[in-house]
């Protein structure tokens, strides 16, 4: 044999995982990881991507990079705040620290004074309700989707007639027919929303057994058409914030105050699904809808993400009046849907502290940011263009932040995502738009590097 295939002499397994370095990878890597890693890299060699001589050398370095998740850390040059496909809402330096600190072994459910059992999250919910004093309850789930869930799951059965439930007990039988629930939700036709990824809250409120009476149009919904809907079988009414879309022209909708005397009337919980949860109003967005003004205008219970404008962790926040909140707490998809120590110790360090990234991002000053912008397009030879920032993920859709940004060939965009560190710009109309207003200033540096790199490899 003169010229056998090269691909043949890919070094075997058990002689990799021989070698020094991989064996030292062991300390910090369990096998069935760096025997991945050392597969991926074979495969990659016998397919030709890579040359034979470097398949330990490869690994080596593989073992080497190999961060403690495969989630790597990106830099968020969109100009979109809430980019759910970049985790939405980066943490703060306080929330970040609560988690390493609540890591380990931690209080969440002793007290350590008496050495007994003390209830999950007090301190969580103490920063709440000091965040929002309109709230005399509050409850933390897993996201949003679960708060709303468990409000429709537990609100059923608490029908204007308080009676249906039992008068619909078959007494033969003795046991609930299907109908037996209250189960209808009111809600009106221009707030059945879709969240992304193809999920419809109302395919969710649905499976819970609740049905859905839809009122109004998509465009117009009146008091009336609530109040005509309204009957022995309504658990509660809803009404849902159209978080990422907009309706604009001949609109009509019922404001929370309206539906809440509507609803005390009939003595039926309203419920408010706010997305993007703002604890009061912020004037950089005015049309965006707050706790504080739901519960001030008589929402039984509102419901919020944790990781939308709040700049928090992945929760559900739910607030409002105490037996609503109370009914949520005890039924028993509460369990299923409870919050890990990390996200309780997270949300309270992101309430009760200043800074905040998503927050500065909404608020940053403009001649600061057109000044890194333009020493940015300077450092890397392009031009700065105006480019409108956005909230993204759940608020204030349609609502321009304007800015700037450095733009780029959209060819850029790839090598640049690609790249270490990962830069994710705003590829639009065949540009890559390298928007500066979710990025720390710290990183401006980095990105002048990176973009000078790819620039010199493209040219
Ligand atoms: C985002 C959103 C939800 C879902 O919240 P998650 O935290 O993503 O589960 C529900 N309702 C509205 C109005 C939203 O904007």
């Amino acid at each position: 044999m003169v010229e056998s295939d090269p691909r043949r002499s890919i070094p075997r397994t058990d002689h990799l995982l021989a070698l020094p370095e991989v064996i030292a990878a062991g300390e910090r890597l369990n096998q069935a990881t760096i025997k991945a890693i050392i597969s991926e890299v074979q495969t990659a060699a016998r397919a030709g991507e890579i040359p034979v001589a470097e398949v330990a050398p490869t690994i080596v370095s593989s073992l080497a990079s190999r961060s403690a998740s495969s989630l790597t850390p990106v830099l968020n040059a969109t100009g979109i705040l809430v980019h759910t496909n970049l985790g939405r809402a980066p943490l703060s330096p306080a929330a970040t620290q609560a988690i390493t600190e609540a890591a380990g072994y931690v209080d969440v459910e002793m007290d350590l004074g008496t050495g007994k059992r003390s209830k999950r999250g007090t301190g969580a919910k103490a920063a709440l309700l000091r965040a929002c004093p309109a709230a005399e309850d509050a409850l933390v789930v897993n996201n949003g989707a679960a708060a709303l869930l468990l409000a429709v799951t537990a609100l059923r059965g608490r029908g204007s007639s308080g009676t249906a439930a039992s008068a619909n007990i078959d007494p033969v039988r003795k046991s609930a027919s299907p109908t037996a629930e209250p189960g209808e939700i009111i809600i009106s036709r221009g707030e059945l929303i879709e969240i992304g990824a193809g999920f419809r809250l109302t395919d969710l409120m649905t499976t819970t057994g609740a049905r859905l009476r839809e009122v109004g149009t998509t465009n117009r919904t009146h008091l009336a058409d609530y109040a005509e809907a309204i009957n022995d079988d309504t658990s509660c009414l809803l009404k849902v914030h159209t978080s990422n879309f907009r309706v604009e022209g001949f609109t009509s909708s019922v404001e929370v105050a309206e539906l809440c005397t509507l609803a005390d009337e009939h003595e039926l919980p309203l419920l408010v699904d706010l997305g993007s949860g703002l604890f009061t109003p912020d004037p950089a967005l005015p049309d965006e809808p707050d706790i504080d003004t739901a519960l001030r205008a008589g929402a039984d219970l509102v419901i919020v993400s944790g990781d939308k404008l709040l700049g928090g962790p992945q929760a559900g926040l739910i607030l409002g009046r105490t037996e609503a909140v109370q009914t949520l707490a005890k039924h028993p998809l509460a369990r299923a849907l409870r919050t890990d120590k990390l996200t309780l110790a997270a949300l309270e360090a992101t309430i009760t502290h200043t800074a905040n990234p998503i927050h500065d991002a909404l608020h940053i000053d403009p001649d600061r940011l057109r000044e890194r912008t333009e020493t940015l397009a300077e450092a890397v030879g392009a031009t700065i263009v105006e480019h409108d920032g956005r909230v993204g993920g759940g608020g204030a859709p349609g609502v321009p932040l304007p800015g700037w940004a450095v733009e780029l060939p959209e060819a850029c965009a790839a090598p640049l995502r690609r790249g270490d560190p990962a830069i994710v710009a705003r590829v639009h109309r065949g540009r890559c738009l390298v928007d500066l207003r979710c990025v720390p200033d710290s990183e401006d540096n980095r990105i002048a590097t990176a973009i000078k790199r790819v620039r010199a490899d493209n040219a």
